[in-house]
């Protein structure tokens, strides 16, 4: 039996025992060294061949994502990991790693928001050269949230001696200064008293420095065992009088690592994955310690339920519950939701349920994620990532149960909206069926993603967080699913809100003149758009406790009256029923609900969402006559006043902003410059970052197409730079009419929006 079975049988019986188990994660800027640090581990653990680490790639196992080189799908591999702890005398134990490398490219941070849900500890990634980016500040944000515990790896030091020539000295303040940021975000996000017991530092070993490419890391602890200074001394020989009986230390490490052919030998003196694995097993949690930090913040159901403390025992015997963290096409097996076990053991056969699914959910199979290989378990016990099929209804995202209405883990709140649109259609008319279920499926698999299917026109829109993130997903519906469609150059997806207040309430009428309803629309208090945002305040779900939320809204600066009279949210805009007393209105306000929320969805200047918008009722007369108060007449006379209300408050077009950040030698930070303004761009942030300059700009999405080539150009390659989405915000008042003409003519809408009179029905 080779090596690799050996350890697939071995990880069988280790995942029965939860004490042993340490789910983990690596997260990163983008070319940070994520996949290479990962496949390093995997290697270490006999997974894969040492001499293949680094160019195999067992977790970038999606074609697209090895040809671009880029980690796009957060895929999950369980190993072996024997340790010889010196806790115990050195005795040998053995641990089961399950590793979930995470997506680097902003286009994938809801990705990156659901691996963390299935961790309870990460390895964040920062470049010693480069330091703490944009993009590694996000990954820490959204590693606290989920409370997984950070570790820190500098990696790529051997840059920061080889190619810097950075002397010990400047090396130990440079490192410092990414501790004291890193611990500085631990402080400002997490509560107290754990925002003071995950700090890390190198002394305990909650940090560790080192080469991904090259295979070395260490950590102060690892370098104090005996063995280290013996193996460095048999490889080194003349480290025997360098050293003069003082153990091996991070200097001679560095004087190693700047000697021709050091490198080699300190991957043997001090391994990668042995450093750094050791590092989580003796800093990162069991499964059942993690979840009894880690279920009150992304659980808000009842702790003292049965579940709840299931879920806080991490109890084998309790219910199950479990959190789908990623859904993988498998053209054998068909769909797999692989995730988070919290609770319960799984069993082949056994039945669950998906909160809001009405139909029950048949195991099919459940199995161990290794790589691109599953193997087949019969059951598999809380604490473990897990891979089952027959799970037909589960989304990434999706909480399984076997109690049929389990209240659903919290939402992940995502970082970014979509930003960039393309139309696609399949190019054989034949196709249409089968692109309509492949849609259907990825929008499934990826809830970033948002699909709408158009069955008339067969013209689909699929929206996405940015170019990229498009682009793989049509390589995937071509070469993965095998569909051919044509798309259309990206397009930015805009937003619609008002300017100000309609001082005067609007009347919409109902068709047959009997039903009337008064609006007032304003915009949202900024305070809730982004509690909305953040999640704090869960539209999707039903207003189940309105008091709560009444005081909810009411701390977020709303008065009392509109806080009280909230009736419905739809994406970020709200609904408030300020009127009294007024009959059967009560009767009518579902209609009036469905109503505001087809209104918020395509708004009245160019069919585009609404967003941060606060439409309030003032006043309504209905018909006594249920016949004559129907859909056909209550949706169009409430669209119609609150379309009117928005016309008089004055329409405004949002457009999406992306940050921009580029670190460039200060040669070339003109063409620089000259590229931000030109693409309507406003410089942020300006400043050094050792030899070379900085800058942060805010550039609109719709300017940044084809942003990459023309960077490159006037650089000559020599500029390092990331893009963040970072929001919404109104477009130039003398662009938003060209903009709204175009929107209209390509959904073909007649080019001039209507206006407050055409809604009055004047
Ligand atoms: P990811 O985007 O974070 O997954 O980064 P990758 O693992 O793909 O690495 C990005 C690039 O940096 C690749 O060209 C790697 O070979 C290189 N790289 C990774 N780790 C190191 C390191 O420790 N030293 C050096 N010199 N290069 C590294």
């Amino acid at each position: 039996m080779g090596r690799k079975e050996d350890n697939a049988k071995k990880a069988v019986e280790l995942m029965k025992d939860q004490t042993l188990i340490r789910n983990l994660g690596t997260a990163a800027h983008i070319d940070h060294g994520k996949t290479t640090f990962s496949d390093n581990l995997i290697a270490g653990a006999g997974m894969m061949s040492a001499e293949n680490a680094g160019s195999q790639r067992v977790l970038d196992y999606d074609e697209q994502e090895a040809a671009r080189g880029i980690t796009i799908n957060a895929a999950s591999a369980a190993m072996v990991v024997p340790y010889r702890n010196p806790k115990h005398g050195n005795a040998l134990e053995h641990y089961l790693v399950n590793l979930i490398d995470t997506p680097g490219h902003v286009d994938f941070g809801g990705d990156v928001t659901r691996a963390m849900r299935a961790l309870d500890g990460v390895y964040i990634l920062c470049c010693a050269v480069e330091g703490i980016m944009p993009q590694t500040e996000t990954v820490i944000r959204q590693a606290l949230k989920e409370r997984v515990k950070p570790m820190l790896f500098i990696n790529k030091v051997d840059r920061a001696i080889v190619e810097q020539q950075l002397t010990p000295q400047m090396m130990i303040e440079k490192f410092s200064k990414i501790i004291t940021t890193f611990n500085q975000k631990i402080m400002d996000i997490l509560p107290a008293p754990l925002n003071k017991q995950w700090q890390v530092s190198l002394q305990d070993g909650t940090v560790a420095l080192g080469s991904a490419y090259n295979n070395w890391a260490v950590s102060i602890p690892y370098l104090s065992r005996p063995e280290v200074t013996k193996r460095a001394i048999e490889l080194v020989p003349e480290l025997k009088d360098k050293l003069a009986g003082k153990p091996f230390n991070l200097n001679t490490v560095f004087d190693l690592c700047a000697m021709e052919g050091g490198q080699e030998k300190l991957a043997k003196i001090i391994p990668i994955a042995d450093v750094v694995l050791e590092m989580a097993i003796n800093h990162i949690q069991n499964p059942i310690d993690s979840q009894k930090i880690r279920i009150p913040t992304i659980w808000h159901g009842d702790l003292n339920s049965k579940i709840g403390k299931d879920m806080l025992d991490c109890n084998p015997k309790g219910e199950v519950a479990m959190m789908v963290t990623k859904i993988i096409m498998d053209k054998q097996a068909g769909e797999i939701a692989v995730g988070r076990l919290f609770s319960g053991t799984l069993t082949k056969g056994m039945t669950l349920y998906i909160p809001g699914v009405q139909a029950p959910q048949r195991v099919q199979g459940v199995a161990l994620m290794v790589g691109a290989d599953r193997i087949a378990v019969e059951e598999c016990k809380a604490g473990n990532i897990v891979a089952i099929t027959g799970l037909k209804d589960a989304i990434a995202g999706s909480t399984v149960s076997s109690i049929p209405d389990m209240e659903p883990f919290e939402r992940m709140t995502h970082y970014s909206e979509p930003v960039v649109t393309k139309a696609i259609e399949a190019k054989n008319m034949a196709d249409l069926p089968k692109l309509i279920e492949v849609l259907r499926v990825i929008a499934k698999a990826d809830p970033s993603l948002n699909i709408e299917i158009n069955n008339e026109t067969g013209e689909h829109l699929m929206s996405g967080m940015g170019e990229l993130h498009l682009e793989i997903t049509e390589y995937r519906i071509k070469n993965e699913q095998g569909v051919d469609i044509i798309a259309s150059p990206p397009i930015v997806v805009y937003q619609e809100s008002v300017k100000g207040r309609n001082a005067k309430e609007f009347e919409g009428k109902s068709p047959n003149k009997h039903n009337r309803f008064m609006f007032i629309v304003e915009p949202l208090n900024p305070a809730v758009v982004e509690a909305i945002h953040k999640g704090d305040i869960d539209t999707e779900a039903k207003i189940k406790d309105p008091k709560a939320l009444a005081k909810q809204l009411m701390d977020l600066g709303m008065s009392d009256v509109e806080a009280k009279g909230v009736v419905g949210f739809k994406n970020n805009n709200v609904l408030i029923d300020c009127t009294k007393g007024i009959q059967y209105l009560h009767e009518t306000m579902e209609l009036i609900k469905q109503s505001f929320d087809e209104a918020m969805m395509r708004g009245p200047l160019a069919a585009e969402k609404v967003s941060g918008l606060k439409v309030m009722l003032m006043d309504a007369k209905l018909h006594e006559d249920t016949i004559h108060r129907g859909p056909a007449q209550i949706i169009p006379a409430v669209r119609d006043g609150i379309y009117g209300a928005m016309c008089v408050a004055g329409r405004i077009l949002l457009e999406p902003m992306q940050k921009l950040f580029v670190s460039v030698p200060p040669d070339y930070m003109g063409g620089v410059t000259n590229q931000i303004n030109q693409r309507r761009g406003t410089i942020v942030d300006m400043g050094q970052d050792g030899a070379d300059s900085t800058v942060t700009a805010e550039v609109p999405v719709a300017e940044m197409f084809g942003f990459s080539s023309d960077i490159r150009g006037t650089t000559q390659g020599r500029a390092i730079w990331s893009i963040e989405n970072s929001g919404f915000k109104q477009l130039m008042p003398d662009l938003q009419k060209k903009v709204v003409v175009e929107i209209r003519t390509r959904k073909g809408l007649n080019p001039e929006p209507y206006d407050e009179k055409y809604y009055s029905g004047l």
